[in-house]
Order: C-alpha cells, then structure tokens, then sequence
C-alpha cells in the first residue's frame, strides 16, 4: 500500500471510543496488518499489540541457544521463562526481551523462516495468548496476528481481516527487508511466504481463518489512506450503532 497523503474523510470522535474497546486484525503475512494497526492505534490514541513479535521473540531466543524450533518441549521452556513488552520510541514500537531490544532481531531471515514451526506448538500458543488476553484485558486496544479475532478475543468489537495478492505480498516484504539491508529476491521471498501461509493455516490449534463476523478487506490495490478510511468508518458505524447515535457515511 501507499499513502496517497490525503486527509481521512472520517468526522471520527476519539472521545466516543469506550474505555474498553479491543479491535481484532487478523491476515496472511505481507496483508498489511502491521501497517494499519499501528496507524490505526496512533489515530484513535489506542494501545498496539502485534501478536506475531511474540512468536518471534520465542523463535530469536530459540535460534540464538542453538534450539531446535521443532523441540515442543524446548519451545514450551523457553515461552515459560520469556519476559517479553513493547516500548513506544521515537522509531515506532520496540520488542523487549528478557530486558534486550530485539526489534531488528526478530525480523531477520532466520525468523521468518523458523516461526511458523514454533508458533505450531500449543503450548506456546496457550501462555502466549494468555499474556495477550491480559494485555487486551482493560483498556482500548489494537492487537494484530492470525487468530485474534477467531480465538485470543473472539467477542472483539470490530475485527477485520486483510488479504492481498502473493504478489504484492512478496513486493512489499521485500521492499521491508531491502530497507533494513536484506539482500533477497522476489522470488524467494514468495516463496517463504507461500511456506509460512500453508504452516500457520494449516496447524492444528487456532490455524489462520477468517474470523466469523470480520470485515474483509483486500489491501492490493488500496492506499494506506483508503484502508485506514474504510477501517475508522467501520469502528464508527459500529460505535454508533451501538449508542443509537447516527450512522457516518
Ligand atoms: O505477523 P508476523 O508475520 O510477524 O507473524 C509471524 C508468525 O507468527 C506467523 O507467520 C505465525 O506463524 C505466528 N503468529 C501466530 N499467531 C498470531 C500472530 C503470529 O501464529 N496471532
């Protein structure tokens, strides 16, 4: 997606946001889920949880004591002894782990190609999403993953789900990945999307799906702004309809 730099069309009101409100994005990688949640969270003052940091700090701290991500046991092991946050900095969110900056850490290759092994695990799954549902539990939050709307806070008030083409799925990891200094090809890269799509939608505990009651919303031909716009008009039709109020178009 693009930013096309115009300003949203949306009359929204922060102030009509209840105090607990909890959005649900679920998607495939490369979807754009990362994207609209954190402009999504910045717009609306809410809290950003990106669910798949989590599965990642698991898999960077895995890989780095020379673990095998495919051990259930030692997956089990070290989710238990994790101790895992997000900090606001001036370059977007920071992923802390076990007192380290693992922001960079957990987006490189070795992750993305190992995650998805790791995240098949129930027993990370369960103290992850145990964590996740008290970090959801109060307040007004944003939270982002694969079965957060299906599983982690099913009643969430709105959930959405994004798609896009393998295509442009791929054009943008790789353009994520060149920026941070990768040397990849658009090929491989679909290609380990492709792999990490058939794991996380095909795994036993809370597989990827479209979540009952989602919005979907294919983001390939969408700029940032007409996917933040079509977002904020679905929180607010659905505030409103609630309180009776009327509906924004
Ligand atoms: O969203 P991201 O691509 O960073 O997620 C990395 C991986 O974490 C996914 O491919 C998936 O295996 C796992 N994940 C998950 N459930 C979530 C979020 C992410 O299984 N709620």
């Amino acid at each position: 997606m693009t930013s096309d730099n115009q300003p949203g069309k949306s009359t929204d009101n922060i102030q009509s946001l209840p105090d607990r409100f909890v959005v649900a994005i679920d998607g495939p990688a490369g979807s754009g889920k990362s994207t609209m949640a954190k402009l999504l969270a910045n717009r609306l003052d809410m809290v950003n949880i990106d669910t798949g940091a989590m599965y990642r700090a698991v898999t960077a701290i895995m890989l780095d004591a020379g673990l095998d991500p495919s051990d259930e046991n030692a997956a089990e092991t070290a989710t238990s002894a994790i101790t895992l946050h997000f900090e606001k900095s001036k370059d977007g969110q920071k992923t802390i782990v076990n007192g380290a900056d693992f922001t960079a850490r957990i987006r490189r290759p070795d992750v993305d190609s190992s995650v998805s092994v790791v995240s098949a695990h129930p027993g990370v799954r369960k103290r992850l999403v145990d964590i996740q549902r008290q970090m959801g539990a109060s307040g007004r939050v944003v939270m982002e993953g694969r079965d957060i709307g299906s599983h982690v806070f099913p009643d969430a008030d709105v959930k959405f789900y994004l798609g896009a083409s393998d295509h442009t799925r791929a054009k943008r990891r790789v353009k994520d990945l060149t920026a941070q200094g990768a040397a990849i090809t658009e090929e491989s890269t679909l290609a380990g999307i492709r792999d990490r799509d058939r794991l996380d939608s095909q795994r036993a505990t809370s597989p990827l799906v479209k979540p009952e009651g989602a919005v979907e919303m294919d983001t390939s031909d969408l700029t940032i702004d007409a996917a933040m716009e079509k977002m904020l008009e679905t929180i607010f039709c659905k505030i409103n309809r609630r309180s009776g109020g009327p509906v924004k178009s």
